[in-house]
């Protein structure tokens, strides 16, 4: 029997590789919606590709645009956040694909996970703000977790099957959590202020969506990504060590108390975690290139330097924190990221805006998702601020 999938973000970078994933399995999966956002063209090409019942956006013009591309097929257009979770919870859906990019991605996430599915989560922000609640969804309602990003696939495929987030009982002692170190992993560091948006989304190792390349040249994904760890294996901020790998061939690894170390190992290629999370337990073709190990030669290893990368020690201090912190950091992070790639502020600037905002947004509180979405909105008013200063400054 095929399984019936939602992928929302089909237009983005992990959606069109998991319809790529799709298109080699097609007697193993069937496609029942697709959402995008603005990239209208697109996702009506995939809508004729893939014949889905029903194509989702938020806004009703562009819901009006992609109609008009769709008027000769059986293709249902919807328009609006709760038809975001509407086809997330739809019964006869097995598995929703949370692809979208940001905060956005919350909700229909946090729909499929209350409806009980099978949740592929490459939505990172979802764990970041709201981990606790997430988590206790997922539980609360039987849904079945399994990390897309890479570090976690890997995480989780070097776990013991029946891992429960008990660490002792199941021997782990800590999580060793790659990082390729991004584009400027050797640059000279007093050259850093003068990076332009092109230099950071140049990712010398992954095709990926614009935000998270430039949180992979602040090194702020991999704070995002400790966060993530920390919510999803129920692992210890100490118990979560991040290792500069270059090469990224050794995605993550879990080390044991007797000393051994477990690793997952693949070329850069997101069609891997997508694969195994869509099939699992079973294996499916991903169209990966194999892994070549002579040719490859060596892989190397080195601590992270926290001078360089401030945005990794401001995920540690905030995870520390607890509370809204992390909601605040990730809702900064959005907007300083945005004025980045908008040229209003520097490079330098993502990095001082956060400790700005997390100094000044101490201690709100956490005690339910509104909470959170209160401290995401505040964390945004005061990074808009701090930009709006800071580029009124610079244009004077
Ligand atoms: P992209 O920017 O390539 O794609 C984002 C997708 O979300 C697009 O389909 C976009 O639609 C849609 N979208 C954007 N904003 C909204 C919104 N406000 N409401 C609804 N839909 C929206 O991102 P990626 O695919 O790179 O990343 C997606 C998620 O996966 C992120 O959370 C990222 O951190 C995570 N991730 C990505 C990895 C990668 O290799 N790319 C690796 C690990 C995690 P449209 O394009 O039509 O505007
Ligand atoms: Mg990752």
């Amino acid at each position: 029997m095929a399984k019936n999938l939602t992928i929302l973000g089909a237009t983005g970078t992990i959606g069109v590789n998991t319809l790529d994933v799709v298109a080699r399995n097609p007697e193993k999966f069937r496609v029942v919606a697709l959402t995008g956002q603005n990239q209208i063209e697109k996702l009506a090409l995939q809508c004729r590709q893939f014949q889905p019942r029903y194509a989702v956006v938020l806004e009703s013009d562009k819901a009006s645009a992609l109609q008009a591309l769709l008027t000769d097929t059986a293709t249902e257009v919807l328009a609006g956040m709760e038809a975001l979770e509407f086809v997330c919870a739809l019964p006869e859906i097995d598995t929703v694909m949370a692809a979208i990019v940001g905060s956005a991605g919350l909700r229909p996430a946090l729909a499929a996970a209350r409806a009980g599915k099978r949740v592929l989560l490459a939505n990172k922000e979802t764990l970041v703000m709201a981990g606790r609640f997430f988590m206790e969804a997922v539980r609360g309602h039987g849904a079945t977790l399994l990390p897309i990003d890479s570090e976690h696939n890997a995480i989780f495929q070097s776990l013991p099957a029946n891992y429960d987030g008990d660490s002792a009982r199941h021997g782990v002692r800590r999580i060793l959590l790659t990082a390729s170190g991004g584009p400027f992993r050797t640059r000279a560091v007093e050259t850093l202020k003068a990076v332009t948006p092109e230099e950071a989304v140049a990712h010398p190792n992954w095709v990926m969506g614009k935000k998270i390349s430039v949180d992979s040249a602040s090194m702020m994904n991999k704070g995002l990504e400790v966060i993530e760890a920390h919510w999803l294996f129920n692992a210890r901020p100490e118990q979560i060590e991040v290792v500069i790998h270059p090469q990224s061939i050794v995605h993550s690894m879990v080390e044991y108390l007797d000393g051994s170390v477990l690793a997952q190992l693949s070329n850069p290629d997101m069609r891997t975690p997508i694969a195994h999370s869509l099939a699992y337990p079973e294996r499916v073709e991903a169209g990966v290139n194999w892994l070549d190990l002579a040719k490859l030669g060596s892989l190397t290893f080195e601590a992270p330097d926290f001078a360089r990368f401030p945005c990794l020690k401001l995920a540690y201090q905030a995870l520390a924190a607890g509370g809204a912190a992390t909601a605040v950091l990730n809702a900064a992070n959005e907007v300083a990221v945005a004025a980045f790639l908008d040229r209003r502020i520097p490079y330098l600037g993502i990095a001082a805006s956060l400790e700005s905002v997390l100094g000044r947004l101490t201690g709100l509180p956490a005690e339910s998702l509104e909470d959170l979405m209160a401290a995401d909105a505040a964390a945004r008013r005061e990074a808009q601020t701090w930009v709006d200063r800071e580029s009124g400054m610079a244009s004077r």
